[in-house]
């Protein structure tokens, strides 16, 4: 016998843990599937984000950045200290202890809302049955009128560098070292390469970054992703673009790669290897045949604007679909999913989604690149403004950067904000705002912004876009 639910939601990611609550909160009988467990080997909710993604990475960020500040910044406002050291150990027990406090919270939540977990690996069957192979491999079977599959993503593996779990790794063995690797080789300059390039590099790794492509960074605007790449290579992260890596042969002494820069055969040595080349949708096992969900080339579900797959009350959301990879998408779509299920209204506009790299300096944008604009056609003009000219960025000894607008030629509607600099993980919001309200670089030049700080770059920029930036020649 199955048992009955309304919403069945396979995978407790950022997409699947809080379209789970927000169903139980809209007074529907919900089920939360997931398979993955933690470090301690029991089982862990909160998909990759809270067990080894935005939340761990962000904690050795953290952890990194003190660290830094203490041996690299400290000395310019007057404050010395003798022989810092760190201690690998406990910065990877901080960020173990907060990973357990906030998956232990989705269990919590789920608790506090009523939604039943299952914990075992979860598979769709023709209508709407799911069948959950639990972790003491027992099966139960589950019906409901909806099921949101939420089954997130997995490292993509390249064919001639296999993750070992210990010389070649992806994001979980990256965030997880017992010790700081003297060489870090990493294969692409990513997100996570950079982030987690970061965070070795400023603990005393030497970091060298093999790219495939000749440009960096080129999801960014070219003007923000060469003012990163400045301040990359100040900090000693050495990126090499346009690197094609043929072998990465494990040997004793360490992780022996040859790439090719175009020009030449290349030969590097490190002593553990970070592969960092993107992610791909976990939809392996998912399906059961007779479903008819549809899977793209790529495995990614295939859904409709409203995340919907096609077949009677089938939904699914986050990374296992098309759009970014990001927690923050996943949890919209989550949101959007039940209240469509609940006979509200939900949708969730793709165009306004930010993006957040979380390196030293931040790197952030909404919208357009400039150069996207250009591809598409659409007449723009941009302004911006260098944090340099700022005073609360000079006063926090945080310089680097800049803010840039763009906004469309005729309309003056922004159609893309773009930053690199000190806490831009928080400025890109006024560009979502801003975007979301069809806001025109003109609004944003009118609001009143509080000085000092560092938003006054982006009321800067918008200025600039009508050649009337005040703190710098326009
Ligand atoms: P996931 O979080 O991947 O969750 C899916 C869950 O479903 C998993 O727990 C999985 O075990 C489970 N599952 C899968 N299939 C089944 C099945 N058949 N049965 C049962 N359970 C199943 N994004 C950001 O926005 N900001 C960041 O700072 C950020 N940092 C990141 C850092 C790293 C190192 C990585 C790897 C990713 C980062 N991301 C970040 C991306 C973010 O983690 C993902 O976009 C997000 O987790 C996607 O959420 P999701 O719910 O779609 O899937
Ligand atoms: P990515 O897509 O960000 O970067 C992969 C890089 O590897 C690209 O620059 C690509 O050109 C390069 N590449 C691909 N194949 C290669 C090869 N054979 N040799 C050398 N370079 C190669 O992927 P990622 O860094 O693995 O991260 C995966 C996803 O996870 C991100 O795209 C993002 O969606 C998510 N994420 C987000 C955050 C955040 O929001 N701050 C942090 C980490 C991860």
């Amino acid at each position: 016998m199955s048992e009955q639910f309304d919403v069945i939601v396979i995978g407790a990611g950022p997409g699947g843990y809080v379209a789970a609550i927000r169903a139980a909160q809209l007074g529907l009988k919900t089920a939360c599937i997931d398979a993955a467990l933690g470090k301690d080997d029991k089982p862990a909710l909160g998909g990759t984000c809270l067990r080894v993604g935005c939340i761990p990475s962000k904690a050795l960020l953290d952890s990194s950045r003190q660290f830094h500040n203490l041996t690299h910044m400290f000395a310019d406002h007057g404050i010395s200290a003798e022989k810092p050291k760190m201690d690998v150990g406990t910065m990877i027990g901080r960020k173990d202890k907060i990973v357990k406090q906030f998956t232990g919270g989705i269990a919590m939540l789920f608790k506090a809302n009523k939604v039943t977990p299952f914990y075992g690996f979860g598979t769709l069957h023709k209508g709407n049955l799911v069948k959950v192979k639990q972790h003491d491999g027992s099966e139960v079977e589950l019906k409901a009128a909806n099921v949101i599959l939420a089954a997130g993503s997995d490292s993509i593996e390249l064919p001639f560098a296999k993750f070992d779990g210990e010389r070649i790794v992806d994001n979980v063995g990256g965030l997880d070292f017992d010790k700081v690797p003297k060489r870090l080789g990493v294969i692409g300059a990513g997100v996570i390469g950079l982030e987690l390039g970061s965070v070795w590099n400023r603990l005393g790794s030497e970091v060298t970054i093999l790219e495939a492509l000749p440009e960096f960074l080129a999801a960014a605007d070219a003007d923000i992703a060469k003012a990163a790449a400045k301040e990359f290579k100040k900090q000693g992260l050495d990126i090499k673009l346009g690197a094609k890596v043929g072998k990465a042969e494990v040997k004793k002494d360490g992780v022996h790669l040859t790439y090719n820069d175009g020009k030449a055969d290349h030969k590097l040595v490190v002593d553990k290897l970070l592969v960092a080349v993107g992610r791909r949708a976990a939809t392996k096992g998912l399906l059961a045949e007779g479903t008819e969900v549809k899977l793209d080339e790529r495995g990614m579900v295939e859904v409709d604007e409203h995340n919907h797959t096609g077949v009677d009350g089938v939904w699914a959301i986050g990374d296992c679909v098309r759009g970014p990879m990001l927690a923050h998408k996943a949890t919209e779509e989550g949101i959007a999913v039940a209240e469509l299920i609940a006979g509200l209204p939900g949708h969730v506009n793709l165009d306004t989604v930010p993006w957040v790299i979380y390196t030293e300096p931040e790197i952030a944008w909404v919208g357009k690149t400039e150069k996207q604009c250009k591809d598409e056609g659409i007449p723009v003009r941009t302004g911006s403004f260098p944090f340099a000219a700022i005073g609360r960025a000079v006063a926090m000894n945080e310089p680097a950067g800049l803010v840039k607008v763009i906004a469309h030629a005729e309309t003056d509607r922004i159609v893309g904000m773009h930053l690199v600099g000190a806490n831009v993980s928080e400025l890109v919001h006024s560009g979502v705002i801003a975007m979301e309200f069809n806001g025109a670089a003109d609004d944003l030049a009118r609001i009143c912004f509080a000085h000092p700080t560092l938003s006054e770059a982006v009321h800067e920029a918008a200025m600039s876009v009508d050649k009337r930036a005040i703190h710098k020649a326009n």
